[in-house]
């Protein structure tokens, strides 16, 4: 069966959008509805994959919070901190941590038109000491009231809209920022996520869209 036009288009729409190079790292951040709205706001500022490290061997899960956003934005989950803190600079990502400390610049004064990741920590202890000395900055989101945080959730949205109105004004969300390859397989496994896994498990490539996304035939 295929996909209704309109779908088709609008999955287009979003994944053209999809900012490869901005993501979040959680640390331990365990509750279902904190991550959940983490990704949902992912979903809306245009990131394309999130970064969790979970020490526990429970594997996250996600609450009606996410409001299926969790179809649309890729998880990674990394066993510890140097792992997932090593592979993200490995992609050249500068990684800033929300958190506290004499060192703390003002979220407001972070480029995140560079490969930035954000790291957040856990609902009840923040970043870890080993994330902090690992990172290359630490952010604070200057805080006037009584309470000395915010929710961790909300944390991640701050930050991530200021990346966001930063990307716009440079028009980063004009152009596709994917490689062609990479967006071709991600529109197919979207649109047609059931035959994406059958042709995946026989090692067969996606079969071909037409201009609608209509399956045309093997590729
Ligand atoms: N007691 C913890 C601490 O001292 O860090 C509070 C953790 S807070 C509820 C959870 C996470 O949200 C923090 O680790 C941080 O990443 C983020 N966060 C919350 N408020 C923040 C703020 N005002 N500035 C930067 N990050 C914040």
């Amino acid at each position: 069966m295929n996909v209704l036009p309109r779908r088709y288009h609008r999955i287009k729409q979003v994944l053209e959008k999809r900012q490869p190079d901005l993501t979040v790292l959680t640390e331990d951040v365990h509750k279902p509805h904190n991550l959940s709205a983490i990704i949902r706001t992912c979903d809306a500022v245009g990131i394309l994959e999130v970064h969790t490290i979970n020490t526990t061997d429970e594997f996250p899960t996600f609450s009606q919070v996410a409001q299926g956003s969790d179809k649309w934005v890729f998880l990674h989950t990394h066993a510890n901190t140097e792992t997932a803190i090593t592979h993200l600079k490995s992609k050249d990502f500068k990684i800033y941590a929300a958190h506290f400390t004499e060192k703390s610049f003002d979220y407001r004064e972070i480029d995140y038109t560079q490969p930035t990741a954000i790291l957040l920590g856990a609902e009840k202890w923040g970043v870890s000491e080993k994330a902090a000395n690992l990172v290359d900055g630490h952010i604070i989101i200057p805080m006037l009231g009584m309470v000395q945080s915010l929710n961790v959730s909300v944390a991640a949205a701050v930050i991530l809209f200021e990346a966001q109105r930063q990307r716009l004004a440079k028009k980063m969300y004009d152009t596709t920022r994917l490689d062609v390859q990479r967006y071709n397989q991600i529109l197919f496994e979207w649109t047609y996520p059931e035959i994406a896994k059958r042709s995946q498990e026989k090692g067969e490539s996606y079969p071909l869209l037409g201009e609608n996304g209509e399956i045309l035939g093997a590729n």
